[in-house]
């Protein structure tokens, strides 16, 4: 039997958030019910520990449009946003926080965005109400760096405030802390990303689960993301380059110290750069090898998933064109 298509999917990750639930659940309500569309509110409960699942289970039983995803342990807020995305059949996405810190009423304003044809729209923190030092600073850094790296301006990666179109999503995986770098992997299926300014409030009721410590995790994630934006398809482009350079420099350092050794007759002995230079050529040869390798899994990869490496936004044809009057 085919489900029927809904039109909003609203995915709440919670971990702890006893207090802030009936707040956010009437918040959300509100707001939903003043637009005019069918919609599911998914909460994915990431294991937590108070009586969130407990509250959640009450709201879920008075509500059919309530749907409650319970994880067997906390796996965090990428893994808990990813259950939702699979399980969610809304025609566009919305994503938001349980901690009341992200305001419902912006949803109109994505929706809005959305409804423009951007296939993607990212809430903007312009005033984020946390503290600078531990919280805000990091951000700040870690923003411009990823935007730097990806080539994707945007001002707030970590708002959770963020709507997509289904194919958007459905065509993303996410691993580790990912979540924030949504934006950057979804522009390589080329897809159009918007901006909008969103309220934020400071935290009533409970803790924030985060803290500096996540900030060298957000660092070799953002790593991965660079490699994988860039290089995914083709590894030996970097690893082979690396390579080369470094098996050239000592390849000609050994040539030198040969022709020293050989013609003007200059002992090798005690010369430390001799080493350099045998140090230098085995990384080339071990960067190159590494090339190699990766671009074999990288072909496994593709083959065995059957992930195509292209993104198609639509097919106008005769069969298809059917389907999109209706849309
Ligand atoms: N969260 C989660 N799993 C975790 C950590 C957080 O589902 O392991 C949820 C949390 O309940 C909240 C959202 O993710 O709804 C954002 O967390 P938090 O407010 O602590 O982050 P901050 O706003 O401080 O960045
Ligand atoms: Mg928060």
């Amino acid at each position: 039997m085919q489900l029927k298509e809904i039109d909003l999917s609203l995915i709440i990750p919670v971990f702890n958030e006893e207090e802030n639930l009936p707040f956010l659940y009437q918040e959300i309500k509100e707001v939903l019910n003043s637009l005019v569309r069918s919609y599911e509110i998914i909460f994915v409960d990431d294991g937590s520990t108070d009586n969130s699942f407990t509250i959640l289970r009450k709201i879920q039983a008075a509500d059919p449009s309530v749907k409650l995803i319970r994880l067997r342990r906390n796996f965090g807020q990428t893994a808990a946003l990813s259950a939702g995305f699979d399980y969610a059949r809304g025609k566009i996405i919305i994503t938001l926080d349980a901690d009341l810190q992200n305001d419902p009423h912006d949803i109109p304003a994505l929706l809005a965005k959305i409804e423009e044809g951007y296939d993607m729209v990212n809430g903007w923190r312009e005033k984020r109400q946390d503290k600078f030092l531990t919280r805000r600073l990091p951000s700040i850094l870690a923003n411009r760096l990823i935007s730097l790296l990806t080539g994707v301006r945007l001002h707030d990666y970590g708002c959770t405030l963020k709507a997509f179109r289904q194919d958007v999503i459905k065509n993303i995986r996410l691993y580790g802390e990912l979540h924030r770098f949504i934006p950057a992997v979804a522009s390589t299926l080329g897809v159009k990303i918007a901006e909008v300014k969103v309220n934020h409030r400071p935290r009533r009721y409970g803790r924030s689960k985060y803290n500096l410590f996540r900030f060298p995790r957000v660092i070799l994630d953002m790593l991965t993301v660079k490699f994988l934006l860039s290089y995914s398809t083709r590894p030996l482009q970097i690893f082979g380059l690396l390579g080369l350079v470094s098996g050239s420099i000592g390849f000609f350092i050994a040539l030198w110290l040969s022709y020293q050794r050989l013609i003007l007759k200059i002992s090798s002995a005690n010369r430390p750069i001799l080493l350099l230079a045998v140090l230098l050529m085995v990384i080339g040869v071990q960067f190159i090898t590494l090339g190699l390798m990766a671009e074999i899994m990288i072909r496994t990869y593709h083959e065995s998933t059957g992930k195509p490496i292209y993104h198609i936004r639509e097919i106008v044809d005769h069969e298809h064109s059917e389907s999109s009057c209706e849309s």
